[in-house]
């Protein structure tokens, strides 16, 4: 039978991430020796968090605790996992693919002499020898891995799995001493946007997509940027979307051009950009082409508004398009939602 580890951090009050308790349904799934391992500021927050999901099934719950484990940093992260991995004698490391585990797991499988597979959607398996299931070529072809190597970490693509939500109890946790490598990193603070400002909400229930139509002349022969801005601002303020742009919006900017000031690389859809999981997608004012819309794959319901009948959302690729103008569907969407604020 596989030694499976599933690695968390804790939050600084004591709970678990939405992304770690989806890896932790993947875990319990794959029906090995499981133990929960704990990364965090102190030892009352891995108890907190062990306490929480005390149900899940685990024979071992370990945590490596202290001040300097509280910080996103490859080399304290790493230090963590590696001791915690050979701690619990795992021949299977499961882990959220957050961004600290993400940097930091393959440089520990690395130095177990083990292997790691990144951007797992699946895994199955009987005793807990998993069968990975991953996307390949821009998410146009899946496979399932197996791998005889061991230990072998896995790294788990966020929103594939429900969070666990079994009942808590009393965990007894084994606190595993590690001493913090040297650093060169020392975190000053963290920036970051107001939440109301932030557009890339992967938790949101609606993709809302802008294409370059917004900042192009429309019917009286002008460009209306500004209005653009402000109802598209407006839309996601209301509906808590997450923001979503085609490559020809964003690439705008380095052209000089009008743009939206608020869109980066970042919120990119497709085939060189981002595919995110939403139960819905609006695309305004985008022409829906290939190298766009495999970017919505793991969207379920699309719908598209587009002045042209025959743009490529048409050719199946939306469920509903609304053949209308975007600035006059938005207006109307805005003042409904308004009103119903
Ligand atoms: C190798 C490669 C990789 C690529 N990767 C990506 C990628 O990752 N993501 C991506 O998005 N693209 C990618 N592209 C580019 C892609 O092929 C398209 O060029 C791009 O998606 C077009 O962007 P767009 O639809 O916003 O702009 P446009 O093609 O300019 O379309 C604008 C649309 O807005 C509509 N419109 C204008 N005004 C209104 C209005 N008032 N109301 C409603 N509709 C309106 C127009 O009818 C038009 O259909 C890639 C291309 C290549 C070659």
């Amino acid at each position: 039978m596989e030694k499976i580890l599933l690695l968390a951090h804790t939050e600084s009050d004591g709970t678990l991430a939405k992304a770690a308790l989806e890896a932790l349904t993947a875990a319990v799934g794959l029906g090995g020796e499981l133990t929960v391992g704990l990364v965090g500021a102190d030892a009352a927050s891995a108890a907190c968090a062990a306490n929480r999901i005390a149900g899940c099934g685990a024979a071992r719950f370990l945590a490596v605790s202290g001040e300097a484990f509280a910080q996103p940093r490859y080399a304290t992260d790493a230090a963590a996992a590696e001791a915690l991995s050979r701690a619990s004698g795992a021949t299977v490391i499961l882990a959220p693919a957050t961004s600290r585990w993400s940097r930091a797991l393959p440089g520990v499988a690395f130095r177990l002499g083990g292997q790691v597979d990144t951007h797992a959607t699946g895994v199955a398996g009987e005793g807990g020898a998993p069968a990975v299931s991953r996307w390949f070529y821009r998410q146009r072809m899946e496979a399932v891995l197996t791998r005889s190597r061991r230990p072998w970490a896995i790294l788990l693509d966020g929103g594939c799995w429900a969070a666990w939500s079994g009942p808590a109890g009393t965990a007894s946790v084994e606190s595993i001493a590690v001493e913090a490598p040297p650093t060169r990193t020392t975190v000053a603070g963290i920036q970051a946007p107001k939440a109301d400002e932030q557009t890339i909400r992967p938790d949101a229930r609606l993709l809302f997509v802008a294409g370059a139509g917004w900042t192009k002349k429309q019917a009286d022969g002008a460009v209306h940027t500004d209005e653009a801005d402000s109802l598209i601002r407006g839309f996601l303020r209301a509906a808590q979307a997450s923001l979503g742009s085609s490559k020809s919006l964003v690439d705008l900017s380095g052209e000089g051009q009008a743009v939206l000031q608020f869109m980066t690389h970042l919120n990119q859809v497709g085939q060189t950009g981002a595919t995110p999981r939403h139960p819905k997608g609006l695309s305004t004012c985008c022409h829906g082409e290939e190298p766009h819309v495999v970017g919505w794959r793991f969207i379920n319901q699309r719908r598209a508004i587009n002045l042209d009948p025959n743009c490529g959302w048409a050719r199946g690729k939306a469920d509903v398009l609304y053949v209308a103008d975007a600035f006059e569907v938005m207006r109307q969407v805005n003042a409904l939602l308004g009103a119903k604020a």
